[in-house]
């Protein structure tokens, strides 16, 4: 997920697109700090939930 052009990387079909292609599965609020968020890719409808940690090293780095 790339913050500043607003573009994510599918790993499916390898494309970069604005976020907004993609979808966000909704989760109950109760469990969402808990949860990675989950989202479908506009192109090939893949499902995937991209690892928290790994934005927090990118911001480090
Ligand atoms: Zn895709």
């Amino acid at each position: 997920m790339n913050h500043e052009t607003r573009t994510m990387l599918c790993p499916r079909c390898e494309q970069e697109q604005p976020m907004r292609n993609f979808a966000m599965l909704g989760m109950s609020p109760f469990y969402a700090p808990m949860l990675a968020a989950i989202y479908r890719c506009g192109a090939c409808s893949h499902l995937f939930a991209p690892r928290p940690d790994r934005q927090r090293d990118s911001r480090s780095a």
